[in-house]
C-alpha cells in the first residue's frame, strides 16, 4: 500500500508467557473503515491499545503517516478512542464533555465554542448541548462519545465496541449512524468487534484475528465467500465443512469422495488440488436448496431444530455420522415446508457453490 496512514509492522504482545498478539502485519489507508474481528482474547483489544499508546509493544512497530511512534505518548499521537463504556465525564454537559479535549489543547474560547457545535451538529445532538450526561438516553450518549473523539478532528478513529452496550434496535441503527458518518468524514476507522454482522456491514475491509494472528484481510464479501482457513470458514458465515478425498481432478471440476457422498466442486483457480488430495468442502447454509429436485450435490437429513432469527430460518438436519448440515432460509420460503422435527429432507446445492479448503 504506497499511501498507507497506519501500519503495524511484525506487531507482538507478551504479557508474562502469555503472548497476546503475535506479529500482526497490516497496513490502513487513508479513509478506511477497518473492523477487527474474532473470538473473545484473540488480541483485537490489546492491538488497537498499542495503535493508541496504551500499551507498548513487546516487539514490532506502529507507523502513523510514515512515522515511528511507539515511544509517543497516547495524546501525542492523535488517535482519539471511543470505549464500550464510554467514559464520559457525568458531571459535565454534552459540550462540557465535547470541549474538554479542545480545552487541554488551549484552543481559545471561541474557537473552541465553534468547533465543539460543529461536532454536534454532525452527530445530529446539538440540541442537547446543555443537557447532563444524565439526562440523555443510550443513543444520545454514544453520539456524545463520538464528538468528543471527533472534535480534535484526527485523521484516526479507534473504536472498542462501541455498541455493545446497547440494545439490538438501537445498535443496528447506530451502525448504520457511524458507517454513514466515517464514509462522510472520511476518518480513518479502525473497530473493534467480536460481533460478525457488525463488522461486516460497517467495515470496507475486516480483518480476522485468532490467538493473535490475522487469519485473513478482505472485503467482508471476499472473506464470507472465500476463507482462507477452516478457522475462518467456521467463524466467519454458517459454513458447513465436510472433509474428502478427491477422487477426480480433470478440467474445472473436481469429484471428491466423503463420508456423506460423493460430491463435485468447481477446482479452485490456480491451486487445484491432485486425485488422492484431503481437503474440506466448504458449504454456505444459504447456498443450500431444499426439496425432492436436486441441483448436483445432495445429502439427506432429519430435521433435528430450528432456529428464527428474524426473518432468516436455520434448520439444522442430522445427516448421519455424528454430522449436522444447517441450511438457511427465509421464512416465507419455508412456508409450504412441513419443517417438523424428525422429517426428512433433501437438501442440495450446485457445484459452483462448494468452496474447496486444503485440509
Ligand atoms: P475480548 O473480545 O474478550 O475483549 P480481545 O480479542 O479483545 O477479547 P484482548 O483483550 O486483546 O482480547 O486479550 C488478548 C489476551 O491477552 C487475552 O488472553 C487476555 O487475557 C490477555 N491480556 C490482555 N490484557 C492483559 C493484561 N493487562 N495482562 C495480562 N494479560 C492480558
Amino acid at each position: 500500500m504506497a499511501d498507507a496512514l497506519l501500519v503495524l509492522d511484525g506487531l507482538t504482545k507478551r504479557f508474562g508467557e502469555q503472548e497476546a498478539v503475535r506479529g500482526i502485519d497490516l497496513e490502513i489507508a487513508e479513509g478506511e473503515f477497518i473492523a477487527l474481528m474474532g473470538p473473545s482474547g484473540c488480541g483485537k483489544t490489546t492491538t488497537l491499545r498499542m495503535i493508541a499508546g496504551l500499551e507498548e509493544p513487546s516487539e514490532g512497530e506502529v507507523r502513523l503517516g510514515g512515522e515511528r511512534v511507539n515511544e509517543r505518548k497516547p495524546w501525542e499521537r492523535d488517535t482519539p478512542m471511543v470505549w464500550q463504556s464510554l467514559a464520559l465525564f457525568p458531571y459535565l454537559s454534552v459540550r462540557g464533555n465535547v470541549e474538554f479535549g479542545l480545552k487541554m489543547r488551549r484552543m481559545p474560547a471561541k474557537e473552541r465554542r465553534a468547533r465543539v457545535l460543529k461536532w454536534l451538529e454532525q452527530v445530529g445532538i446539538a440540541d442537547y448541548a446543555n443537557r447532563n450526561i444524565a439526562q440523555l438516553s443510550g443513543g444520545e450518549r454514544q453520539r456524545v462519545a463520538l464528538a468528543r473523539a471527533l472534535v480534535t478532528e484526527p485523521r484516526i478513529l479507534l473504536l472498542d465496541e462501541p455498541l455493545s452496550a446497547l440494545d439490538a434496535h438501537l445498535r443496528v441503527r447506530m451502525q448504520a449512524e457511524i458507517t454513514q458518518l466515517q464514509r462522510r468524514l472520511g476518518i480513518t476507522f479502525v473497530y473493534v468487534t467480536h460481533n460478525q454482522s457488525e463488522a461486516f456491514a460497517m467495515a470496507s475491509r475486516v480483518v480476522i484475528m485468532n490467538e493473535g494472528r490475522i487469519q485473513q484481510i478482505g472485503a467482508p464479501r471476499e472473506v464470507y465467500r472465500a476463507p482462507a482457513n477452516r478457522f475462518v470458514a467456521e467463524f466467519v458465515g454458517t459454513n458447513n465443512i465436510i472433509e474428502g478425498r478427491v477422487r477426480v481432478a480433470e478440467g474445472a471440476r473436481i469429484t471428491v469422495d466423503t463420508a456423506h457422498g460423493d460430491f463435485t466442486a468447481a477446482a479452485p483457480a490456480g491451486r487445484a488440488p491432485a486425485p488422492g488430495d484431503t481437503i474440506n468442502l466448504v458449504v454456505s447454509a444459504d447456498r443450500v436448496s431444499l426439496g425432492a429436485e436436486v441441483h448436483g450435490n445432495a445429502v439427506t437429513g432429519t430435521i433435528i431444530s430450528e432456529e428464527f432469527i428474524g426473518s432468516v430460518v436455520t434448520l439444522h438436519l442430522d445427516i448421519g455420522g455424528d454430522s449436522t448440515f444447517r441450511v438457511q432460509k427465509q421464512a416465507h420460503e419455508l412456508d409450504t415446508v412441513d419443517i417438523t422435527p424428525g422429517r426428512t429432507l433433501h437438501a442440495s446445492w450446485r457445484a459452483e457453490d462448494t468452496y474447496v479448503l486444503p485440509a
